[in-house]
C-alpha cells in the first residue's frame, strides 16, 4: 500500500452532530467523533511533556463538546478547535488514520 496515499487527507470535512470526516487518498473514509478527539489531544495543556501524564479531565469537558474549526499545519497534521476554547492540539494524520475504528481498521489491527 502506498504509505503516503494512506496519511493524505484528500477532504476534511466538520459533520453534524459532532463528527469529523476524512476522506483519505486511498479512498478511505473515516469518521472521528469530536469527544473522542478533544480526548486524545497530546499537546502540552492537556498531556505533562515530561512525564507523558494526562492533565484533562474528560469529565470536565461540556457535554455539547464539538469541534469549531480545523487548519491543516504542514502537509501532515491537523490543528483543530473547539467549543470549550480549546485550539493548541494538533493530530498527525498518521496518528487520525491509525486510530480509524471503523470494521475494516479495527479488523486489520487486532
Ligand atoms: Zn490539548
Ligand atoms: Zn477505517
Amino acid at each position: 500500500m502506498n504509505r503516503s496515499n494512506r496519511i493524505r487527507a484528500e477532504v476534511v470535512e466538520l459533520l453534524q452532530p459532532a463528527t469529523l470526516l476524512i476522506v483519505w487518498g486511498d479512498g478511505h473514509e473515516s469518521l472521528f467523533p469530536h469527544r473522542s478527539l478533544r480526548e486524545s489531544c497530546e499537546c502540552a495543556a492537556c498531556v505533562d511533556e515530561w512525564s507523558r501524564e494526562p492533565i484533562l479531565d474528560p469529565d470536565a469537558l461540556p457535554a455539547d463538546l464539538h469541534c469549531t474549526g480545523f487548519e491543516r499545519t504542514g502537509r501532515y497534521g491537523l490543528n483543530l478547535t473547539f467549543s470549550d476554547g480549546h485550539g493548541t492540539g494538533i493530530w498527525s494524520l498518521d496518528r487520525l488514520r491509525d486510530s480509524c475504528r471503523c470494521p475494516e481498521c479495527e479488523g486489520s489491527r487486532s
